[in-house]
């Protein structure tokens, strides 16, 4: 756990603002006279923490998502058996993230998932990347063997996709390769939600259409036809990457260049869930998580253990990312589902009941995420930073495409950190 909380922090300080400083900040009168201090477009992780921080230094603000539901890529199913089932981020990485504290405020219930992580050694280079070396021609300049390698393609794109100066920068050579403790929250990942959304100003099924600059600050046209407007002193956009690449949301005048050089150099990783309810235990008592080696197809994850005398069910979830998941993604549902399965199958080595019930998550397709997360391949290692760059201080961008963290963690610090800098840019 860190020794500052960023909640606390706010709570504790004292140092709260008061309603309206941003509308006299930034002058606004006549035209368009702004609503609101900041509006904040997302209600994914980020999107939250933003506008928990500033409602907690006493301004004004409305969060406009286009879902009927807050979370974004933490999207929790609770319809689908007894046990609430992770459709997107499904662990807590480290037990010292910044996430342990909402889940402390929230009182979720979590729990250790025994094996499935890293557990390689510090990569040991004599020289920096070439910036726009990919991370897989970097280690085998540096003779680093194959099997020392950090297994980056179980959970994202293979390492010749990824830049080796962001990688290097970051130190993320050995953080893939280290290995650290995963937890799972038993009741919902979209428990650790509640203590930022309680109280917030969210409008739910109000996807924004464009975000036009007005004298006063920005003008946000939204809704299924862009017909409901508010007006804001600032905007805080913490959208996916792959929403902000296919233009859905348009912006007036057009962003900067180097913002949107910077959008199209990043990316988004392919990843799928499949998830089998079974109706006795298939998996053997321990691990929790079966199949995590470079190079597999799949990994394997228990998300509830099954009772053959009580008769309770077991919940499996099979992974894929990068190109496996670009696989699975070209077949249709079904035999997605064959292929998770036939696979599990075989790491086990017997043949499995027919699953009771299943589901899954097509982040691809989804109109409101176009992707799952992101990644930084080479020659885009000065990207994130450039779109963090706030746009005549009126737009703020935030979340992965800012950070190139692709973490509930990391968006969690990020709402913080980009209104904290925004308050302390008054
Ligand atoms: C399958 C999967 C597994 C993952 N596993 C893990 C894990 O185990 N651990 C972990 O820490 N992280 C994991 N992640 C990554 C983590 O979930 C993300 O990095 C993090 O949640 C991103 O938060 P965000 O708020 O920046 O973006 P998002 O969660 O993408 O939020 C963006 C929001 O913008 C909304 N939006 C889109 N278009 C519009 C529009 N036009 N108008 C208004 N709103 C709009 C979206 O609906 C969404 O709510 C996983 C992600 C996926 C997809």
């Amino acid at each position: 756990m860190p020794g500052i909380s960023r909640r606390t922090l706010v709570r504790g300080g004292g140092a709260l603002l008061g309603g309206g400083v941003l509308l006299s900040a930034a002058g606004c009168s006549g035209f368009g006279t702004p609503d609101w201090d900041v509006a904040v477009i997302g209600a994914g992780i980020t999107g939250l923490s933003a506008a928990r921080n500033l409602v907690d230094h006493g301004m004004s603000a409305v969060v406009l998502e286009a879902r009927g539901r807050i979370g974004g890529q933490v999207h929790t199913d609770h319809s689908f058996t007894s046990v609430p089932v992770e459709l997107g981020a499904g662990l807590i990485h480290g037990s010292d993230a910044y996430t342990w504290e909402l889940v402390d405020e929230s009182g979720a219930d979590t729990v250790r998932v025994r094996g499935g992580s890293g557990g390689g050694s510090p990569i040991e280079t004599d020289s920096a990347p070439l910036d726009t070396e990919d991370a897989a021609s970097y280690l085998r300049r540096m003779d680093v063997p194959e099997s020392d390698w950090p297994p980056v393609s179980i959970d994202n794109e293979p390492l010749d996709r990824w830049s080796a100066t962001w990688m290097h920068r970051y130190d993320l050579f050995d953080w893939w390769s280290a290995s650290r403790e995963n937890h799972r929250v038993v009741d919902g990942y979209d428990r650790v939600l509640e203590p930022l959304a309680d109280g917030l100003d969210v409008r739910l099924s109000t996807p924004v259409r464009e975000v036009r600059r007005i004298r006063s600050g920005v003008e946000l046209a939204a809704g299924p036809d862009g017909e409901q407007i508010f007006r804001a002193a600032r905007c805080i956009i913490a959208l996916p990457l792959g929403v902000l690449q296919t233009g859905d949301v348009r912006f007036d005048p057009p962003l900067p260049t180097s913002h949107l050089d910077a959008v199209r150099s990043l990316d988004t990783t392919d990843a799928l869930k499949l998830v089998y309810e079974f109706d006795r235990p298939v998996f053997p008592e321990e691990p929790d998580a079966l199949g995590w080696e470079q190079g597999a197809d799949f990994v394997f994850w228990r998300i509830s253990t099954g009772d053959a005398d009580s008769g309770s069910p077991e919940v499996v979830a099979a992974w894929a990312a990068g190109a496996g998941a670009r696989d699975l993604l070209a077949m249709d549902e079904d035999a997605r589902f064959d292929a998770g399965l036939a696979a599990l199958a075989d790491v086990l080595g017997e043949e499995l009941p027919a699953p009771v019930a299943r589901t899954t998550h097509d982040w691809a397709a989804d109109r409101y995420s176009r992707g799952a997360y992101l990644y930084v391949p080479p020659g885009a290692h000065d990207a994130p930073a450039a779109l963090a760059e706030p746009v005549d201080g009126v737009l703020h961008f935030a979340g992965e495409p800012t950070t190139g963290e692709n973490t509930v963690e990391g968006g969690y610090v990020n709402g913080y950190d980009v209104t904290d800098q925004l308050i302390a840019g008054l």
